[in-house]
Order: C-alpha cells, then sequence, then structure tokens
C-alpha cells in the first residue's frame, strides 16, 4: 500500500502537515502491519475546509439525489470487486475470523446500495405541502442536508460503520470528514481509494487517520462541523457531547451496551444456546449490541448452563485467516488487559468462573481469550453492570417475567436486549416492555440495514439505518407563503 502515510483531503493524498505517524498491529501476531499518517489539528482545518467549500461552493449538496446515488452505487460495487481483499485487511488489521469480515464488507457494500435507493426517492419526496389553519398561506415542509458532518468510528466493525455514516450523509447531500479508529484505520484508506476511483467530487468525503485527542478533538471543536455522528464508548461520547454544545451541533451517538437475553423456561434449549453463543462470541465479542447479560428461568437454567458450557469449549479460538477459526484475537493490547482485568475482578467479587477465562493452550502469541461464561455474580458486579467488550458471557437465573424485565431493565444501557420463548405473546409482551432501542424475539444479533439502530439511556441519541438513518443528516425547512 502506497498512500499509507497520507490523508485524503479535497480528493487528493496529502501528508500530514506535521508529519507524525503511528503503528497499526495484527492482533494475530502482535506485529506491526503499517504505519498510518497521524493527524493533527491543521490537517483536520484542511480537511473541514475541503468539505467546507464542497458543501457551498460545490455541486454535491444541488445535485439531484438520482445524481448522488449514481455515485454511491459506484462505490458499492467497487467494494464487491474488492470484497476479498478488503476483508483480508479487516482480519488482519481488527482479528475478526474471514467469514464474519466477508459479511461485513457485503453489508457495507448493501448499505451504499441502501441508501442510492433512498437518495432516488428523495427527489419525490423533499417537499411535501403543509395544511395550514388560514388559507390565505400556503406551505412546504422541505428536507435539505445538514451540511458539513464529522464521523468518527470504532474498531470493531471498520468499513461497516464508516458505511452506517458515509453512506446516509452522502445521500442526503452531506459533505462528510471521516476519522476512523486508530487501532483500525486501514479500511478507511481503502474507502478513500474507491471514491477517488468512483470519481466522486473533491471534497465531498475527506479521510483523516488519527489519535481521538489529537484529530478527533479538533474535528469536534471545529465551528465550520454541522454535525457530528459518533460511534464509541460512552465516556468518549459524553466528550463529544460537550464539544457539540459549544456550537450547539447537531449530533447523533452510538454507544455502548450490556444487552440482556431473557431464555423462559419452554424455550428450546439448543436454539438457545445457539443464539447466545452467537450473541456473545461473535466478532470476538467486541460487539456494542453483544449478549452480555443472559437471563435463564429456573427450571431450565442449570440443563441450560451445561449445555452452553459444552458448546462454548468447542470454539476455536485462533488466527482470523485459517479456516474453521470461530474466534479471533482481541483487537490490540489494551483492550486485551481491559478483558483480562474483567474476568479477574468478576472472580475477586465472588463470581463463578464456568468455562474459559484463560489464554487458549498453543497460542502463545496474539490478544487470544478463551470463550468465557460467568454465574453467580451478584445484580451489583461490575461483571454484571459494566461493558466488557470481549468474548464473556454473565448468566443469572430469575423466577417469574416480572422479575426478568426488571432485571434487563435495570442497566444504564440501552442498547439491545432480546427474549425467547415458545409462547409468542409472552415474548411480545416482554419485547414491548424493555427499555432498548433494538429488541430480539427467539434469536439475537441479526442486523438490517433496513431497519432502525440505536439506543435508549446511555447508549445513545438518535437512531441509524434505515430512513432514519438518512434523516439524521437532513434539516427540515418550512417555506411558507402569503398568497
Ligand atoms: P472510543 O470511544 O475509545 O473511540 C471511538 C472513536 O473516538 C475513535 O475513532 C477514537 O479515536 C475517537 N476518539 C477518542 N477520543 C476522542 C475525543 N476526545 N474526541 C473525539 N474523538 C475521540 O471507542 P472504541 O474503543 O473505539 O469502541 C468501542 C466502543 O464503541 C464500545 O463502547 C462499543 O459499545 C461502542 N460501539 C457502539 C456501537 C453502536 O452502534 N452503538 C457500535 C460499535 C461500537
Amino acid at each position: 500500500m502506497t498512500s499509507i502515510h497520507s490523508l485524503f483531503i479535497n480528493g487528493q493524498w496529502v501528508a500530514p502537515v506535521k508529519g507524525g505517524s503511528f503503528a497499526t498491529v495484527d492482533p494475530a501476531s502482535e506485529t506491526e502491519i503499517a504505519r498510518v499518517a497521524a493527524a493533527t489539528e491543521e490537517d483536520v482545518n484542511l480537511a473541514v475546509a475541503a468539505a467546507r467549500r464542497a458543501f457551498d461552493d460545490g455541486e454535491w449538496p444541488q445535485l439531484s439525489g438520482k445524481a448522488r446515488a449514481v455515485y454511491l452505487r459506484r462505490i458499492a460495487a467497487l467494494i464487491r470487486d474488492k470484497q476479498q481483499r478488503l476483508a483480508e485487511l479487516e482480519v488482519r488489521d481488527n482479528g475478526k475470523p474471514l467469514p464474519e469480515a466477508l459479511w461485513d464488507i457485503g453489508d457495507t457494500a448493501y448499505c451504499f446500495d441502501f441508501y442510492a435507493g433512498l437518495a432516488e426517492k428523495l427527489d419525490d419526496q423533499q417537499e411535501q405541502a403543509v395544511a395550514l389553519s388560514d388559507d390565505r398561506f400556503s406551505s412546504v415542509a422541505r428536507k435539505e442536508p445538514v451540511g458539513v458532518c464529522g464521523a468518527i468510528i470504532p474498531w470493531n466493525f471498520p468499513m461497516l460503520m464508516a458505511a452506517w455514516k458515509v453512506a446516509p450523509a452522502l445521500a442526503a447531500g452531506c459533505t462528510v470528514v471521516l476519522k476512523p479508529s486508530e487501532v483500525t484505520p486501514l479500511t478507511a484508506l481503502q474507502l478513500a481509494e474507491i471514491a477517488q476511483e468512483a470519481e466522486l467530487p473533491p471534497g465531498v468525503l475527506n479521510i483523516i487517520t488519527g489519535l481521538g485527542a489529537e484529530a478527533g478533538s479538533p474535528l469536534t471543536a471545529h465551528p465550520d462541523v454541522d454535525k457530528l455522528a459518533f460511534t464509541g464508548s460512552v465516556p468518549t461520547g459524553r466528550k463529544i457531547m460537550q464539544a457539540a454544545a459549544a456550537d450547539i451541533k447537531n449530533v447523533s451517538l452510538e454507544l455502548g451496551g450490556k444487552s440482556a437475553f431473557i431464555v423462559f423456561d419452554d424455550s428450546d434449549i439448543e436454539k438457545a444456546v445457539e443464539w447466545i453463543l452467537f450473541g456473545i462470541f461473535w466478532n470476538k465479542g467486541e460487539v456494542c449490541s453483544a449478549t452480555s447479560r443472559v437471563l435463564v428461568q429456573r427450571n431450565l437454567y442449570d440443563a441450560l448452563l451445561a449445555r452452553l458450557a459444552e458448546e462454548a469449549e468447542r470454539i476455536t479460538p485462533g488466527n482470523g485467516m485459517e479456516a474453521g477459526v470461530l474466534l479471533g484475537p482481541l483487537v490490540n493490547a489494551a483492550q486485551y488487559e481491559k478483558v483480562k482485568q474483567a474476568i479477574a475482578r468478576g472472580a475477586e467479587q465472588g463470581a463463578t468462573l464456568l468455562s474459559g477465562g484463560k489464554r487458549p493452550p498453543g497460542l502463545e502469541k496474539g490478544y487470544f481469550l478463551q470463550p468465557t461464561i460467568f454465574t453467580e455474580m451478584s445484580e451489583e458486579s461490575d461483571l454484571w453492570r459494566e461493558e466488557i467488550f470481549g468474548p464473556v458471557v454473565c448468566v443469572r437465573p430469575f423466577e417469574d417475567e416480572a422479575e426478568a424485565v426488571a432485571s434487563a431493565n435495570r442497566s444504564r444501557f440501552g442498547l439491545a436486549a432480546a427474549v425467547m420463548s415458545a409462547d409468542l405473546a409472552r415474548a411480545e409482551r416482554v419485547a414491548r416492555k424493555l427499555r432498548a432501542g433494538i429488541v430480539w424475539v427467539n434469536c439475537s444479533q441479526p442486523t438490517f440495514t433496513e431497519a432502525p439502530w440505536g439506543g435508549y439511556k446511555q447508549s445513545g441519541i438518535g437512531r441509524e439505518l434505515g430512513e432514519w438513518g438518512l434523516n439524521n443528516y437532513l434539516e427540515t425547512k418550512q417555506i411558507t407563503r402569503y398568497d
């Protein structure tokens, strides 16, 4: 990769003003893959200026939705053409197993196609008549792009998270400065190359790699940024909201979670085990909506725990590039330490380690952990309350529906939840009582580009995906005339 030391600003690859760089590391081998440009405030200023010009003086926001859709569909096609290479890069940078990376890249391409479809429809929906109480006046409500967007994303689904923000923003007619996570910057740089190949007008999409404090923070503080779209942790989300408050910037936040999965005793035990394992161990548990708290009705508790431990022990940890590997390494040394500390604290606070908790035998290098199951923790323990963001699941028993719902809702997070029961009326009733933005019934984790995604409580503000995702990047204006 030749352009790795550069930032993508105004349609060109440029060196960072201060010339700094940082390393990105393969978590399976602990070796450096590449050094990547470290943007600072000076580069952020250039990127925002390019996005501002492309918005204020360029044609992008004035193009029809159909015209913008042509670029989005080109980007989708180019991502599909490069799917294998992009997926392999994602495995090296993030550690996830290759089949999961291939899904992610497929979803990334689909996301651009999906928002191309919404951009095409936007032309007809852009202005809607508003019925007024005084017939001397007539009025229309008009949708317009918000402006220049600063998008900041995490490392767990690097390219997909970029698409969740960039695709709807471009569809709406906004221009974007994207800052990927410093932990996994490589596929975002590929997205920049793809934008260039798709002949996206200069300045419409700018991609700057860099550290949170050096590149992310100045982007959030920049007065020429109209909107901030952030996915990441609650503490960073809080800082971003504070920065947005200075200029009353439009802000959407997708933050952490501690998602509960309620399993009633009429559930098929094998299906429950399958969805729990997938819910917590896919993407190494580094998933904001991961099934990290499992509540099992007392009659099924012992049998389910036994099957869960048995199946968890069959999961093969290893290098994500190897066939048959279901659990890759954690993303980096810091996350590895954080998860190991959570496991140690869990044991100290009196929880029972049912399975896993250690480095898998035979894997001496890399940030690998066994799939880990804890039981017997108190509701007040850190294990049960705090997001771990790793392959660690906590299981507690419950007696009845009211207790399960109350326990699931007793959390400062409210991103996702799941409920399983053969009694669909009960499952649907519980789904409506759960205080979370996403509730799965008789499954856990399937995510559809068409459906709204986002959290209650400290899990965030606003919704991504579907038409909700497009609305994130649109302002509404009324034009009212006196006839
Ligand atoms: P993080 O908050 O540490 O970093 C996220 C991004 O913010 C990175 O690009 C980082 O460089 C940047 N950043 C850090 N400090 C900043 C600052 N002061 N100003 C501006 N930008 C700054 O999060 P992470 O560790 O990368 O990701 C894990 C977190 O993301 C978890 O809490 C997870 O639940 C959450 N997440 C949520 C969703 C969702 O859809 N709700 C999806 C994926 C991940």
